[in-house]
């Protein structure tokens, strides 16, 4: 089965999709994380992603798509993936169409903005590793050190209040707009997210079983 998840930033689409990812036993693919995986070992692309990152805008869509394009070609991609966080525009869609791939379904997590707002603000990631927590919803076992790897959880640079709101205003410009393009293939299914996780992670698995 290959999946999309598609949500506003914080929205908890990466959330759902490892919950997703564990219980079928296919990889989630993260751009964001091979973003930042990039700009940390200082590859060329991630040279080129690290200002639009910082400043909260996209990755330009050449990039986005190149990185994709050869991560789905992997083997462990052979009996299926889910995609967080990609594609984030109508270009990024038909890219990923033109590639040949089938995608079953998008799986759309529904939050309204100021509840977003609420929860990036306890956002933590791994500097390691790059393992997200939050902390009231998933908080670490010790106060601001990763359980998976021991590293120090740290708040994203694009987590900052100011960030967030540029973040969502290009949410809803430039990625919504990818609902009615899922919507026209009959592919769209929207999950309310604004509940304990345990409600969204129920939800999310009758949709994605429906
Ligand atoms: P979030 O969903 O919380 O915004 P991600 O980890 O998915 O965070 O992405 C972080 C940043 O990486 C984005 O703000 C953007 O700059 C870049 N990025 C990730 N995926 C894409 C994509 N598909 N297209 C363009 N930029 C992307
Ligand atoms: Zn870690």
């Amino acid at each position: 089965m290959n999946l999309i998840f598609l949500g506003a930033p914080g929205a908890g689409k990466g959330t759902q999709a490892e919950y997703i990812s564990e219980e079928l036993n296919i990889p989630t693919i993260s751009t964001g994380n091979m973003l930042r995986a990039a700009v940390k070992a200082g590859t060329d692309y991630g040279l080129k992603a690290k200002e639009a990152m910082d400043s909260g805008a996209l990755v330009s869509d050449d990039i986005v798509i190149g990185i994709l394009k050869d991560r789905i070609l992997e083997d462990d991609c052979k009996n299926g993936f889910i995609l967080d966080g990609f594609p984030r525009t109508v270009v990024q869609a038909q890219a990923l169409d033109n590639m040949g791939v089938t995608i079953d379904k998008v799986v759309e997590i529904n939050v309204a903005d100021e509840k977003i707002q609420q929860r990036l603000s306890g956002r933590r990631v791994c500097e390691s590793c790059g393992n997200s927590y939050h902390i009231d919803f998933k908080p670490t076992k010790v106060d601001g050190v990763c359980d998976a790897c021991g590293g120090k959880t740290v708040i994203r640079k694009d987590d900052e209040p100011a960030t967030v709101l540029s973040r969502l205003a290009t949410y809803h410009e430039v990625t919504a707009p990818l609902k009615d393009y899922y919507q026209a293939q009959g592919k769209l299914v929207t999950v309310d997210g604004q509940e304990e996780i345990a409600d969204t992670k129920k939800l999310t698995l009758e949709a994605v079983k429906a």
